[in-house]
């Protein structure tokens, strides 16, 4: 992966500047070089060249010039005005479109909740043209996925109507160890048999927490997800132990949603499985991201897909009957044969909603190590390769439900979830939207605290617990004092 240094003059809106670049150059890795950079990099730009250099002369309204390594310049006269969208991003992005001969499906759009958008025009009473003509017209979106976004913006609202967004509360819960670790992840994840001596602290610690948000807030939670890492990396014995005191500290009949993300099929066995049904969880996630066995060796997944053959009707025949599959579109070698291959069987297996992720390679990944290392990638994803999904999604009977994007994205498409009525993962919902309160528990989550006024957000706070599992127990109490003062203050 090369890496090619992009030049300006002020580190106003440098983030989406590299965020433009980075996504008609997929293939590369970019690199900002501003005043006040880190001397080093500077110095590796200067002996390499820069590919383009950004000029910003003084003022909100002064012109603009991009001129590229290969002799071309290009002059926007109208300033960067007080936010990139408005003006010069879509100039650069018309600059680099031409110059790559590509269209981004989601246009200068390249935040994490594009859906965002649609829920606030729908709130504000807005038609679906008048919608629609925001994304195509300011953001440069697609009109397909500008209709995505307003079809399942539409939806989220629906199911969302009978939460009390304002004054109620989602519980987080994270689990950050799994049995190994994916060449793909860069979650807060551990390695079980490394961290195995420090589990029950952490649940002590955890639980402590736990005490903490049940006195904290006299209601229910809405809905409560336990995610990770892999919640069932722990044993059953252990499992135990968490549920019931989710069970002791908070109402589990009066929650819409109680989702446990049992995610890898290695980590699951019929006994933790008992335990999730025996305290009411009522959805769970088992994600199989691929159905060719090839692929999971690559990536290191060391759940197969005969595990996952295994585990699957024993949790059908203990009565889940809400059950999320995950897939991911883009892993390494993998194209149209593979990806239909594994969209048949989810044919067979038939979850209740189907979760399509678009690999995003993160930097601290092991995976962005190894793409280094052979060169260029044989990482795809397109939006034909979208389109098998979620036709397969159609076949079931799932419709879109929530979507997201992250930094990065093979193909710059999206991550959907695709559900049947009335068995969406609520809280995907509400983390995307951030229409509610979300607080979370456990090592490297992060709580978010949504102000109302008349009805409406004014603003969002949010404070994060520390990574590091012997941190986190060590400093539980201080964890727990930044929540107070998020929450309380
Ligand atoms: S299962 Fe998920 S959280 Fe765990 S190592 Fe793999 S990608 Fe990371």
């Amino acid at each position: 992966m090369a890496t090619k240094y992009i030049k300006i003059n002020h580190e106003k809106y440098g983030y989406d500047v590299l965020a433009l670049f980075q996504s008609f150059y997929p293939e590369d890795n970019h690199q900002l070089v501003f005043p006040g950079c880190r001397e080093q990099i500077t110095k590796e730009a200067e002996e390499v060249g820069f590919f383009a250099l950004l000029n910003y002369e003084d003022g909100d309204n002064a012109p603009v010039e991009v001129s590229f390594g290969d002799g071309s310049i290009y002059r926007y006269p109208g300033g960067l005005g007080s936010d990139l969208k408005e003006g010069f991003g879509n100039y650069l992005y018309d600059v680099l479109s031409k110059k790559t001969g590509v269209t981004l499906p989601w246009g200068t759009l390249n935040g994490v909740r594009p859906t965002k958008i649609a829920y606030k025009g729908l709130l504000e009473g807005k038609s679906d043209e008048e919608i629609e003509e925001i994304y195509l017209k300011d953001r440069k979106a697609s009109s397909e996925k500008a209709k995505l976004a307003i079809e399942i913006a539409k939806r989220e609202k629906r199911i969302l109507e009978r939460l009390d967004l304002s004054d109620g509360y989602s519980l987080y819960i994270g689990i950050p160890f799994c049995p190994t670790t994916c060449l793909y992840c860069s979650f807060t994840s551990y390695p079980y048999s490394v961290y195995k001596k420090e589990v029950d602290n952490y649940l002590n610690a955890l639980i402590k927490e736990l005490e903490f948000v049940a006195g904290m807030r006299k209601e229910n939670p809405d809905t409560i997800y336990i995610g990770g890492g892999t919640p069932t990396t722990l044993d059953a014995e252990r499992l135990e132990r968490l549920l019931s005191k989710v069970e002791e500290l908070f109402d589990l009949d009066r929650v819409f949603e109680f989702t446990v993300e049992a995610g890898r099929a290695d980590s699951i066995t019929e006994e933790k499985l008992k335990v999730l049904k025996a305290h009411k969880v009522t959805r769970i996630s088992i994600n199989p991201q691929t159905f060719n066995q090839e692929t999971l060796d690559f990536i290191g997944r060391k759940a197969s897909v005969t595990q996952f053959a295994q585990v699957w009707p024993i949790a059908r025949k203990l009565g889940f009957d809400n059950i999320n599959m995950d897939i991911i579109l883009g892993l390494p070698g993998e194209n149209e044969p593979e990806v239909r291959k594994t969209i048949e069987k989810v044919l067979e297996y038939r979850p209740d909603s189907l979760t399509v992720h678009s690999l995003a390679i993160k930097r601290a990944s092991k995976l962005a190590s190894w793409i280094i290392q052979n060169g260029k990638s044989t990482i795809n994803n397109s939006d034909g390769l979208m389109k098998i999904a979620s036709d397969g999604a159609k076949k079931l009977g799932l419709v879109p439900y929530y979507l997201y994007r992250q930094k990065n994205m093979s193909g710059n498409l999206e991550n959907v979830g695709f559900s049947e009525e009335g068995k969406e993962g609520i809280y995907n919902i509400l983390i995307m939207e951030e229409l509610q309160d979300i607080i979370a528990c456990g090592a490297g989550t992060v709580s978010k605290r949504v102000f109302y006024e008349d009805g409406t957000i004014r603003k969002l706070t949010r404070c994060e617990n520390v990574k590091e599992v012997p941190m986190y127990c060590e400093k539980i109490d201080e964890m727990i004092d930044r929540k107070r003062k998020l929450f309380l203050e």
